[in-house]
């Protein structure tokens, strides 16, 4: 999971979707809200490519799942499910792309919460998941730095689910040959070649592992983070490299 911004949506979309939540409202109790939500989403279907553009326009890479990074993201989720908040089922702010196993296998209608009520899973629109997660790169591994980064793990599989073990690692390798390669490059001159290998490093899934790693070495404890591989580390402590890959992710760490 990665921090996403949030895109705008039309205006005739956001209208149409205040429309509906209105109409769920007017029903008196929870469980009329909840049967009136159920079938305006089944039903209402025409505010659903707009919806899909938005969140595709949001999503890492190539329209990955805003949950594994991994899976196309193909299914509109509500992060605060519509069974629980039935008025939040036409909310923009609620809704996130998730691939479908994330969508029907693992989040499903979980949704923990504090003692408080505050939500335990963290939104990657409203805050940075990678305060929360830390990823141990060589092993494709998330470790929760708090009980809610613990219950995205959990929830979300994100350590459970092999094929994204192994694909981390894997992204690991790739990643690092990117910023070798953008070093190169750029000692070589080659400006057009360094600006190409920077949007493929972040077109690619599981672009998790690149923004872990930034992330990370800009962390007091780097030197630890990175033991044994301190060559990626002075690379990915090179100023201009930072400033060229965060520029395009449009983040700072
Ligand atoms: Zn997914």
């Amino acid at each position: 999971m990665i921090r996403l911004r949030r895109a705008v949506l039309p205006a005739a979309t956001a209208e149409r979707l205040r429309d509906y939540t209105d109409d769920i409202r007017q029903h008196a109790t929870e469980k009329e809200r909840k049967d009136r939500a159920k079938e305006l989403w089944e039903s209402r279907r025409r505010v659903r490519p707009a919806l899909l553009r938005g969140l595709a326009e949001m999503a890492p890479g190539h329209e990955r799942c805003m949950y594994c990074g991994d899976g196309q993201g193909t299914d509109i989720d509500h992060f605060e499910p519509k069974s629980l908040a039935p008025l939040r089922t036409f909310d923009w702010l609620n809704h996130l792309l998730a691939c479908s196993f994330c969508n029907s296998n693992q989040k499903r209608n979980l949704f923990p919460t504090e003692a408080d009520g505050s939500p335990l899973l963290v939104d990657p629109t409203a805050e940075d998941p990678l305060d929360h997660l830390r990823l141990v790169l060589p092993l494709g591994v998330y470790r929760g730095l708090t009980a809610r980064g613990r219950a995205c793990i959990e929830v979300f599989g994100l350590n459970a689910r092999a094929v994204l073990v192994k694909g981390r690692v894997d992204a690991y390798a790739t990643a690092r040959h990117s910023i070798e390669l953008w070093r190169i490059a750029m000692d070589k001159g080659q400006r057009d070649k360094a600006t190409e290998i920077v949007r493929v490093a972040w077109n690619r899934p599981l672009i998790d592992v690149l923004e872990a790693m930034f992330h990370q070495s800009g962390h007091p404890a780097a030197d630890a983070l990175f033991a044994g591989e301190e060559e990626t580390l002075d690379l990915l402590r090179d100023s201009e490299l930072r400033t060229a890959f965060l520029h395009f992710r449009g983040v700072s760490y």
